[in-house]
C-alpha cells in the first residue's frame, strides 16, 4: 500500500467536533507513526476558526494515541493525548474510536466515541462536555437565518433578550469575517 509522504492536512466544516471518520478519510491512519498532521476548522465563509497539530503515537498492537501538540495563537487547544480503540472489522481493516480522556486527565471516562468536542480547550465526549447536539445545531441554523436577512439581524442586535443579542453578535462577527476575506 502506498504511503502518503509528509504532513496530512484536513479541513472540516463541523466546528468544534473532531470526527474520526474525517481523520480516516484524510488518510491519517495510512501515515507512519509520528507523521505531523494538522486539522483546520472553517466556518461557512471559509474563515479559519481553529487549527490543531497532531500525530499518531504508539502502535496498532499495544495501543494507539492521538497526540495533540501545543496551541495556536487563537482558539487553540491544550496539549492532549487521546487513546484510540482499534476494532478489527470482520472483512479486514480497522475501525477506530476515541476513548474519551475525560474532564480530568487522571480519571479518563473511556467512553468509545466517533466524535470529540472542544470544551474549554480540551477534547471531550458529548457526556463529559455536557453537550446537547440538537441545541448546537439549532443555534447554528438560527445564526444562518440572521445572516441571510439583514432586518432580522438588526432586530436580534436590538433585542431585549440577551440570547437574541448574543446570537446577533455571533452572526455579525461571521459577516465581518466574510467581508475581510473579500478584501484580501
Ligand atoms: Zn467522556
Amino acid at each position: 500500500m502506498g504511503r502518503p509522504k509528509g504532513a496530512t492536512k484536513l479541513v472540516v466544516e463541523d466546528s468544534q467536533a473532531l470526527d474520526l471518520r474525517d481523520l480516516v478519510k484524510a488518510g491519517v491512519f495510512r501515515t507512519s507513526i509520528g507523521t505531523p498532521c494538522d486539522c483546520t476548522w472553517k466556518d461557512a465563509t471559509g474563515f479559519e476558526l481553529l487549527k490543531i497539530n497532531f500525530y499518531l503515537e504508539g502502535d496498532f498492537g499495544s495501543g494507539l494515541f492521538l497526540r495533540i501538540t501545543g496551541r495556536t495563537a487563537e482558539g487553540g487547544t491544550l496539549p492532549q493525548s487521546i487513546q484510540l480503540a482499534t476494532l478489527q472489522r470482520p472483512y479486514g481493516g480497522n475501525k477506530f474510536l476515541f476513548l474519551c480522556p475525560g474532564k480530568h486527565g487522571h480519571s479518563p471516562c473511556c467512553q468509545q466515541v466517533q466524535k470529540l468536542y472542544l470544551i474549554e480547550e480540551r477534547w471531550l465526549c458529548r457526556n463529559c462536555g455536557n453537550l446537547t447536539y440538537l441545541a448546537r445545531r439549532q443555534h447554528d441554523s438560527r445564526k444562518d437565518r440572521l445572516l441571510r436577512d439583514p432586518s432580522l439581524l438588526l432586530a436580534a442586535l436590538r433585542s431585549d433578550d440577551p440570547r437574541q443579542r448574543f446570537l446577533g453578535i455571533g452572526a455579525f462577527a461571521q459577516a465581518l469575517a466574510r467581508i475581510q476575506r473579500y478584501r484580501h
